[in-house]
């Protein structure tokens, strides 16, 4: 069991308490993204395992008939052993999936994983017509670029900041850079896309800028955020938006929580404050 210090951000160790979680969300009007905690195994056995892992998530979605997809980091599934290895589980993941009727979403990590990331994805949304979706990230000077070749692919694209430190030769290092790349191509994504619009983002300047840029086109999207950041915010936004949160759940919850906890002063308070118990 996690201990409740990390519960604001896990939703706990097992599939069951996922789902439990997932549905908690459904009731309030905002669906889940369930991602199984892991990532950069550099042998075949975990990586591997964690794909079966998903099968069974995606069984266990659907018999809980919970509005929930899931999302699967590549290195997860294998890309650290090599690109076959991550290319046959994902595909293995996205086929039953698509027989079960659940969404899988393709996690975007480092700068040199993003073709053979952007690969399977064109592969795959071709073959189901739709039923998955990639993360692309504002921060990389390539994305204007790769955004054109999504525009015209099927299944949905998640616009994110960016959440690892690539070097200035194929990024962006300004904030302000970042944002204003990502309002550009978030602009791109609304004139260019037939929907599939997924906003990534924490930042109520995007998510408002989002919301102006539906009323200028009409085009639909929808909002993702982590579990444990800014909820209030997207019970909110659930009652006029699609809104789904991101929920990382199992064994590996320590590092994650790490992460989320010294990204901010808050989170990192948070913390604190339920250690000492006050
Ligand atoms: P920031 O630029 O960090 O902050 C801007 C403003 O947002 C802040 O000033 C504040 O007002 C608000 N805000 C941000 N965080 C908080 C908080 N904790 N509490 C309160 N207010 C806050 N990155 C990848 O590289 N690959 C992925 O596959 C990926 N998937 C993601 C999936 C989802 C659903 C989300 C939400 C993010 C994902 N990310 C991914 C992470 C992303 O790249 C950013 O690192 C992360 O979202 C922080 O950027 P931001 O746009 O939320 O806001």
């Amino acid at each position: 069991m996690i201990p409740p210090i990390a519960s604001k951000f896990v939703a706990g160790e097992s599939p069951a308490e996922a789902i439990d979680h997932a549905r908690e969300l459904n009731d309030r009007n905002v669906k889940a993204i369930l991602n199984l905690l892991g990532e950069h195994y550099d042998a075949r056995g975990p990586a591997d395992e964690d794909a079966e892992a998903y099968l069974r998530l995606v069984e266990d979605i659907e018999s809980a008939d919970a509005d929930a997809c899931i999302s699967v980091k590549p290195s997860q599934v294998g890309l650290d052993v090599g690109v076959e290895v991550f290319h046959e589980n994902v595909e293995r993941i996205a086929d039953y999936a698509a027989d079960h009727d659940v969404f899988v979403w393709i996690d975007m990590e480092d700068h040199d994983t993003t073709d053979a990331t952007l690969d399977i994805f064109e592969k795959l949304a071709r073959k189901h017509e739709g039923g998955v979706g990639v993360c692309v990230q504002a921060n990389l000077k390539r994305t204007d670029e790769d955004l054109e070749r999504l525009a015209d692919l099927p299944g949905k694209v998640r616009l994110v900041k960016g959440a690892y430190d690539p070097p200035a030769e194929v990024a962006l290092k300004e904030k302000s850079a970042v944002n204003a790349a990502y309002k550009e191509q978030l602009e791109y994504m609304f004139q260019q896309f037939d929907g599939g619009i997924a906003v990534g983002s924490h930042d109520p300047e995007m998510i408002s800028y989002a919301e102006d840029l539906h009323d200028e086109y009409g085009t639909d999207f929808e909002v993702q955020m982590l579990m444990g950041v800014r909820e209030d915010a997207q019970y909110d936004l659930a009652e006029e938006y699609e809104v789904w949160q991101y929920v990382p759940y199992g064994d590996k919850w320590l590092s994650y929580f790490y992460r989320r906890a010294m990204e901010r002063k808050e989170n990192l308070l948070f913390a604190l404050r339920a250690v000492v118990g006050r």
